[in-house]
């Protein structure tokens, strides 16, 4: 093997090209990849024996390879979500059931009647593919559906108060995560906002004094990811409703999560649903498609018709409309909830959210000596653990769990021995997320579900 010093020894891009290995790749992927791939290879080969370090002819032929994987390797790839939280944002939210895949896969490979009515053979209404079923499961009058919820925020607001004030309550002025801030939202959505009460306590008065001859719409944000403890005090959806409307006012709640059923009975937390949310008075209720209700990313709007109609106007519901596929998964997902019965089995979030500690503990027992054997340096404990719902719903509420628990002594010295291994797992075939706490690594096994795929996939495990 000529091992190669200087940038002169390096090859010419022609006769990288003329290697055997390389010409397989140029059959496999074509000659422009690969010529593109053999360059850029080239050049950083150039850099580095500039550098002082050396290189040879394999190690060009892998670097082109390596270079081609990259490019073709798709960016999203699933992987395991064993973070402990369920609805975890940065992993794609919730899991959608089966059969709202199937009525992706369906619309997504020709043409459908997305915006078409078939019966007058005319344009039709994209909107109304979902509304049927919103408006039949919560009893709102009209329902629009938009990109996800911090979007219906945005439409509600412009379209109905700008350049007018927005009453909302300090302790709900929220910031949720990915720059969604409340402020910022009415700042672009055109409104003034006017802050009622103080932090922890708001009263009725504070409403009735603020109101002014601009004021449009009264909002209540569900404060989703954080709880005011102590002295408190906040206006219940009724007084709200009622001090708007005695003033001619549009009272809209932003319920974050937005859940269409009880969860009490499935042994969740108490959370306010949609409906409870309409009968409490409020115009509009906006809430998320993939977090409790665990659907495709969507933003929904429903209430009033008159008020529906209005945003339906909008040249900005345009800007934000969903595609097909997504309009095909939630209507699927919506018709999910038609029958409960079921519900629990189909829907991936609710499946998991409400999944047995004992079963998760069985697998646990199951997987513990699996991954022990492949982390012959470790130790790999079944741990109890508490998951959480994520994405800001039910936020301070946690669900008991079990999870495999790894650790090593040097993990807790200073280095990254911990780093390294979470690392390993993150580059398996199918990456494995778990949670790093304690100088231990977490992997919380609420969320999984393909047992024999995921023992299969260990195997490519590099052991750090
Ligand atoms: C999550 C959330 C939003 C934003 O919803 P997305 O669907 O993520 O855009 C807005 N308001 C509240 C209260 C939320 O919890």
């Amino acid at each position: 093997m000529i091992i190669i010093h200087t940038p002169k020894q390096l090859p010419s891009v022609d006769s990288l090209l003329n290697t055997p290995s390389v010409q397989e790749l140029v059959r496999e992927h074509g000659l422009a990849l690969v010529t593109s791939c053999a360059q850029s290879g080239l050049m950083r080969a150039r850099q580095s024996v500039l550098a002082g370090r050396t290189t040879n002819m394999a190690a060009l032929v892998q670097s082109v390879l390596q270079e081609i994987e990259r490019i073709l390797l798709p960016s999203i790839r699933p992987v395991y979500n064993l973070t402990g939280t369920v609805l975890h944002t940065n992993l794609g939210r919730a899991a959608l059931p089966e059969s709202a895949i199937q009525a992706m896969v369906d619309v997504a490979r020709g043409a459908s009647n997305i915006e078409f009515d078939l019966e007058t053979g005319k344009r039709g209404d994209r909107y109304k593919h979902a509304e049927a079923l919103l408006c039949q499961l919560t009893g709102a009058e009209g329902a629009v559906v938009v990109n996800n919820n911090a979007a219906a925020v945005l439409l509600t607001l412009n379209s109905l108060a700008r350049r007018k004030e927005v009453l909302v309550s300090r302790g709900e002025l929220i910031e949720i995560g990915g720059g969604f801030r409340m402020p910022d939202i009415m700042a672009r959505a055109g409104c003034k906002l006017v802050e009622v009460g103080t932090t922890n306590r708001t009263h009725e008065a504070d409403f009735e004094s603020a109101i002014s001859p601009r004021t449009a719409l009264i909002m209540k944000v569900h404060t989703s990811n954080f709880e005011i403890k102590g002295f408190t005090k906040s206006v219940l959806e009724r007084e709200l409703s009622r001090i708007a409307h005695r003033h001619n006012l549009t009272f809209v709640t932003d319920l974050g999560s937005g859940n269409l059923i009880d969860l009490e009975p499935y042994k969740l937390p108490y959370e306010m649903t949609v409906t409870d949310a309409l009968e409490s008075g409020a115009d509009l209720v906006t809430f998320s498609g993939d977090k409790l209700l665990g659907g495709p990313q969507a933003g929904i709007i429903i209430g009033r018709r008159d008020l529906i109609e209005k945003l339906k106007r909008s040249p900005m519901t345009r800007a934000m409309r969903p595609d097909k596929v997504t309009l095909a998964a939630l209507q699927a997902v919506l018709r999910l909830y038609t029958d409960t019965k079921c519900l629990v089995k189909e829907l991936p979030t609710l499946r998991l959210l409400t999944r047995d500690p004992v079963v998760i503990e069985q697998l646990a027992y199951r997987l513990v000596k699996v991954l022990q054997d492949r982390l012959n340096q470790c130790e790999v404990t079944v741990a109890q653990t508490l998951s959480q719902v994520g994405s800001g719903a039910l936020p301070i509420d946690r669900l008991q769990s079990a999870a495999l628990k790894i650790t090593r002594p040097d993990f807790r010295r200073p280095g990254n021995s911990l780093n390294r291994l979470a690392k390993a797992f993150r580059e398996l075939p199918i990456p494995v997320i778990g949670r790093i706490s304690n100088d231990a690594l977490w992997f919380d096994l609420r969320c999984l579900e393909d047992e024999k795929d995921f023992v299969e996939n260990l195997r490519g495990l590099k052991v750090v």
